[in-house]
């Protein structure tokens, strides 16, 4: 049976256009995988190519944030790998910090939801993913569709696997929001070259460094420079904005700035960029070309890696309810997320944004987009997972919701006020700030972030999963 499923998996990555899918580990329940946990990140990737040159299958994966100290990733074998890698490395000079099951620790909990009790296949699908088995498409898909009492037993699986892994602190960071130009013209984005309606704006180098200085005396730890496909930001200007804002306020840096050239992610992060976010928004191959007028899901991917191989803590995500998109195909997604060892997962619905062609669209499903956030959680159970504006554009009673059935941030604007309002990539977007995001931590009992609590200019802590 579990070789039935790993070829299933392999065959969907493949058709997907994952190449390179089985040759790098094998599809086996996290009951047979460890994770090795090196000094640094440096000493990840070395690791990594070490234990590859042997022919060690491996791969980069987000650590559990609660057992691993600071460092955002660790290399996954199998437990029949174990002794030889510790030799590859100890050859290779390098110190394993130490080892740690992959699976979720046994608890009173997990047993009783991941339960004896669990009947119905629906049951017995939550219990097999929380025991650790690989995802599959026909198990995503009845996880996915789940309503009712079985949907309480989804999002309440996914909070305790959030809490195990994770913790109860929510993380809240701040994007800024720099430039609005866009050379693109994404069929669902209000920022599209296309829409001469829209009033444009680039912040200077400036403004952007005098706001970062503000959200930092906020206490906030890590900002995400955000913007259209933007090429007046040339490679000299964004580099100079990363050491500016490094060298004043020494928060992390998050870049959102679409696709750029393969080699500006390496000097992007020789700058001092930390992490990059690339959404995938879609990993159907034909939605995507669809709505991504002269683009294919093939290079959108190759991206993500490029972000990936030049040592980001990476970022990605996908949209609910495009045209055509269908419970599978989310469920690829998921799974894509997971084969790839994404580090941090933005699940947003779709909303229509006006002087677009999707415009009259209806919005996607508030219950759809809680339902993968959720899933996502339990596949991808160390990832950093925001609830998203785009939730809380809907009703912030649903991002509420997403806080409580698996994600762990909230992302704040810090747009400032009089181009704020012309980042219109959808329509009557919400204003997350820190009130409503400290409202939200209050009314689920969960954890403010000690640099909130402590305010002013604490020097930032040792990163964690997130950066
Ligand atoms: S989604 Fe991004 S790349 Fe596409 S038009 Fe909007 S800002 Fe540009």
């Amino acid at each position: 049976m579990k070789r039935v499923r790993e070829i299933f998996i392999i065959r969907a990555a493949n058709r997907l256009g994952f190449a390179g899918f089985e040759g790098r580990m094998p599809v086996v329940n996290a009951g047979e995988l460890l994770y090795i946990v090196c000094k640094n990140l440096t000493d990840v990737f070395r690791a990594e190519k070490a234990l590859q040159e042997a022919g060690i299958p491996v791969r980069t994966v987000p650590s559990p944030p609660k057992e691993v100290g600071p460092c955002s990733t660790v290399l996954e074998i199998t437990v029949g790998d174990s002794k030889r890698s510790s030799g590859v490395l100890e050859q290779s000079g390098l110190e394993i910090e130490k080892t740690i099951p992959a699976r979720l620790p046994r608890t009173e909990l997990l047993e009783r939801l991941s339960g004896k009790n669990n009947a119905g296949s629906f049951g017995k699908v939550l219990s097999g993913v929380l025991e650790g088995l690989p995802p599959s498409l026909p198990d995503l898909r009845i996880l996915l569709k789940a309503s009712g009492t079985d949907r309480e037993a989804l999002w309440k699986a996914a909070d305790y696997v959030r809490q195990i892994s994770i913790g109860d602190v929510v993380d809240i960071r701040a994007a800024l929001e720099f430039s609005n130009h866009c050379r693109r013209n994404c069929s669902y984005c209000g920022l599209r070259q296309g829409n001469s309606n829209l009033s444009r704006y680039r912040m200077t180098e400036n403004e952007i460094l005098e706001q970062a200085v503000r959200v930092r005396a906020m206490g906030i730890q890590t900002i995400i420079l955000q913007s259209g496909e933007d090429t007046w930001f040339t490679t000299t200007r964004v580099v100079n904005i990363i050491k500016a804002i490094k060298q004043e306020t020494g928060m992390y840096i998050t870049l959102s700035l679409g696709e750029r050239e393969p080699e500006e992610y390496g000097i992007f992060r020789q700058a001092g960029a930390d992490n990059y976010l690339l959404k995938v928004e879609t990993t159907n191959p034909h939605i995507y070309s669809e709505l991504h007028p002269g683009s294919t899901v093939t290079e959108r991917i190759k991206h993500v890696r490029m972000i990936k191989q030049a040592g980001y803590i990476t970022g990605s995500g996908n949209i609910i309810g495009l045209p055509g998109q269908d419970v599978d195909s989310i469920a690829r997604d998921i799974i894509w997320f997971w084969q790839e060892g994404i580090h941090m997962i933005g699940v947003g619905p779709f909303v229509p944004a006006v002087n677009t062609p999707l415009e009259t669209n209806t919005p996607g499903a508030v219950d759809l987009t809680l339902n993968t956030i959720a899933v996502t959680r339990l596949v991808c159970r160390n990832s950093y997972i925001p609830s998203t504006t785009a939730l809380a554009t809907l009703s912030r009673e649903a991002q509420l919701k997403g806080l409580a059935c698996g994600a762990n941030t909230i992302m704040l604007i810090m747009t400032p006020p009089g181009v704020r309002e012309k980042y219109k990539i959808y329509a009557n977007k919400m204003m997350v700030d820190i009130e409503w995001a400290l409202t939200m931590v209050k009314a689920l009992q969960r954890q403010t972030p000690p640099y909130i609590q402590a305010g002013g200019l604490a020097e930032p802590e040792q990163r964690t999963a997130g950066g």
